[in-house]
């Protein structure tokens, strides 16, 4: 069998301290198999944040175990988590996070600068990085800055920001939160072809017809996983009854 890429368990994150402590994960547990695509779901405030952060080594459980990829990283120092983070990690985030000053290539480059360990000369690592902008289809923009993209286009270079370094999960943070419809939808079907080669995305989303993409969905409630399962029409309608409930 197949062990899990991710797995949390009873995973307690407490900001604050006294009366004033809020319990942004009340003990978690989950396991995610290599090649899945999840998405997770959940009100305002019900942690999907603090989960992904944890779960991309930038921020620590208050107490709880997270072993990514067979490493125990609850145990690591921050430079040890930085290593796995680049090893095994692909972010991409709602505002694109691009820098710009750099042009599109040269910040797909940037994660490889960081690699420790890389033998490989700077030539080898720009021809990776037109090949990774190549198959997110920017092979004409490669030297564009972020400004002179559309939100679409910076996306896709985040994409193959995110995927330069083979990640074995990518984390994406309502990756199409900023995109009308017609780049939302460039930008899933670049998800699903990552996902068709065996790539493992762990997408929040709050928009119910994006979740649809993902073949599990998870839904988070005060600090706990509410539900979990294959069966996207019982996710999003539970999904609708807690926003009803709340009143959002
Ligand atoms: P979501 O992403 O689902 O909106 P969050 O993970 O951002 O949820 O937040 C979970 C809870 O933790 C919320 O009550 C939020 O106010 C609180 N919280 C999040 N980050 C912090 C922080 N840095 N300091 C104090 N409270 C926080």
């Amino acid at each position: 069998m197949k062990a899990p890429i991710i797995q949390v368990n009873d995973l307690h994150k407490t900001y604050g301290s006294g009366d004033a402590a809020v319990k942004a994960l009340d003990g978690l547990n989950a396991q995610i198999m290599p090649g899945e695509f999840v998405a997770i779901m959940g009100p305002s405030g019900s942690g999907k944040s603090t989960l992904m952060n944890i779960l991309g080594c930038l921020d620590r459980p208050t107490s709880g175990e997270y072993h990514l990829n067979g490493n125990n990283v609850s145990k690591l120092n921050r430079n040890e988590l930085a290593g796995i983070r680049n090893q095994n990690l692909g972010f991409i985030f709602q505002s694109f996070n691009l820098l710009s000053r750099l042009s599109a290539l040269d910040n797909v480059m940037l994660p490889m600068i960081y690699q420790l360990d890389s033998t490989d000369n700077k030539a080898t690592q720009k021809a990776r990085a037109e090949e990774v902008l190549a198959s997110v289809g920017l092979a004409d923009r490669l030297h564009h800055l972020p400004g002179e993209l559309s939100g679409g286009q910076q996306q896709r270079v985040a994409i193959a920001r995110a995927l330069i370094n083979n990640p074995k999960v990518v984390l994406a943070d309502e990756p199409t939160g900023n995109l009308d419809s017609h780049a939302s939808l460039e930008i899933l079907n670049l998800l699903h072809q990552l996902h068709e080669k065996g790539g493992t995305i762990v997408m929040v989303t709050h928009d119910s017809t994006v979740a649809q993409h993902a073949d599990r969905v998870i839904t988070m409630l005060d600090g706990k996983i509410y539900l979990d399962g294959h069966d996207l029409n019982t996710a999003l309608m539970m999904d609708q009854t807690i926003a009803e409930k709340r009143g959002s």
